[in-house]
């Protein structure tokens, strides 16, 4: 496994729409495994496959979800999930509110309004095919990274200004770590 380096914007590659999977094999489980260090590392609780550059329609996340009655100071027990070609087939006309962030554009959050229950359908880790419904966080997270297979980021979803201050921010964060 190994940490690869994440793009951030406005790196154009971000704005790719990424290709279907052929198959799940060693070589995209070598990439998922990679991916999920990524993001561990980061860290994040998502991450598509072309913020490290890769135009494949891969996501992996980890909500790092408690167990009910756990120590809210303790450490998430590590839930990871891996998402090839997913596919949105229903989703809720009420819509849910959630303050988002992302690997690719450090340091902003900003709300974004939202399907608050989708119904997904996607191949696992082994292949296998898995249709299940989410909500909550997991609904919030699953459409923000199948948002990147299609090159669009959280912040298209905001208003002209609020996407160029954060770029604007973005860009001089990038700068500075540089130098
Ligand atoms: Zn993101």
């Amino acid at each position: 496994m190994a940490i690869r380096d994440i793009l951030t914007v406005p790196n154009p590659i971000l704005k790719q729409v990424c290709k279907p999977v052929d198959k799940v094999d060693d070589a995209l489980r070598a990439l998922m495994d990679d991916m999920l260090e990524t993001m561990y590392d980061a860290p994040g609780i998502g991450l598509a496959a072309i913020q490290i550059g890769e135009p494949v329609r891969v996501i992996v996340m980890d909500l790092q979800e408690k167990p009910e009655g756990a120590d809210p100071d303790a450490e998430g027990v590590k839930h990871p999930r891996y998402f090839v070609n997913p596919e949105i087939v229903w989703a809720s006309e009420e819509l849910a509110p959630y303050e988002e962030g992302c690997l690719s554009v450090p340091e902003v959050y900003d709300e974004v309004l939202r399907p608050a229950r989708v119904r997904i359908r996607y191949l696992d880790y082994n292949g296998q095919q898995v249709e299940e419904e989410a909500d909550g966080l997991y609904a919030t997270c699953i459409q923000h990274e199948m948002d990147h297979l299609n090159g669009v980021l959280f912040i298209d979803h905001l208003s002209k200004l609020k996407r160029d201050r954060a770029v604007t921010k973005v860009k001089k964060l990038v700068r500075s770590a540089a130098a």
